[in-house]
């Protein structure tokens, strides 16, 4: 829990992708937008328009380490990344209800059920392995970094574990959701010596984050 981001300084952690997309607006609504177009920029750190306070973007596997770590104070992280990540030290005090999807089991339409042994192949080996067993269903996870759709296409798995949002993906693959493991969206999570440290700053974009989420819903 080493918070080693300079003390008049706040970094916030981000990925590319849906969760920047959906990250950036309610950042503006707070008043801290990038002065270089992330998605355009190469650059891995931002500066932002409120002094002091840049973004970092990285892989969304990596926000959680990068805030556990102190490399940066704040983080948007998705809460399949944060349920399968191995550490737990940093607080999640907001649900930001961005990126929204649902993590479900999903199989080639039409299979019959499968007697026995499921293979079941994801890149959330730590989540499914929990949640079949849960269900007392004897499960072999097969551990993918990405088209986990193909799988069951060319005998790899019976069954995959991947976020579904529209539903597009698995159709366009002959694929359809049976299960749904958890609803998914984004979180803020936040380094706990920075909680500390950087308190006034910290709380402040919280708080003021908390009320932007909250206007949304109204
Ligand atoms: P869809 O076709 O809209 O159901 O989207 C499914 C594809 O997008 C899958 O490859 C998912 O892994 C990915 N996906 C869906 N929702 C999210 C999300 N909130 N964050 C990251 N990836 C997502």
């Amino acid at each position: 829990m080493t918070s080693d981001t300079p003390k008049d300084e706040l970094v916030i952690a981000l990925s590319k992708g849906r969760i920047l997309d959906d990250a950036l607006p309610l950042l503006a609504r707070i008043g801290i937008e990038p002065t270089d177009d992330p998605e355009k920029s190469r650059k891995l750190v931002l500066e932002t328009t409120r002094p002091g306070t840049r973004l970092l973007i990285i892989r969304a596997t990596d926000v959680p380490t990068y805030v556990e770590y102190g490399a940066a104070d704040l983080g948007v992280a998705g809460k399949d990344v944060l349920m399968e990540y191995d550490g737990r030290d940093y607080y999640e005090p907001l649900d930001l209800r961005i990126a929204r999807c649902r993590l479900m089991v999903a199989g080639p339409v039409g299979d019959p059920p499968v007697h026995g042994r499921l293979r079941i192949a994801t890149k959330y080996a730590r989540i499914a392995r929990d949640y079949f067993a849960s269900r007392g269903v004897q499960a072999e996870i097969i551990k993918l970094y990405g088209s986990m759709e193909l799988a069951p296409l060319v005998g790899l798995a019976d069954r995959i574990v991947d976020l579904v949002d529209t539903g597009n993906t698995l159709k366009a693959n002959g694929l359809v959701a049976s299960e749904t493991i958890c609803e998914i969206s984004s979180r803020l999570i936040v380094n706990k010596a920075a909680m500390k440290t950087k308190h006034a700053r910290v709380s402040a974009i919280i708080n003021a984050l908390r009320e932007v989420v909250e206007q949304g819903d109204a």
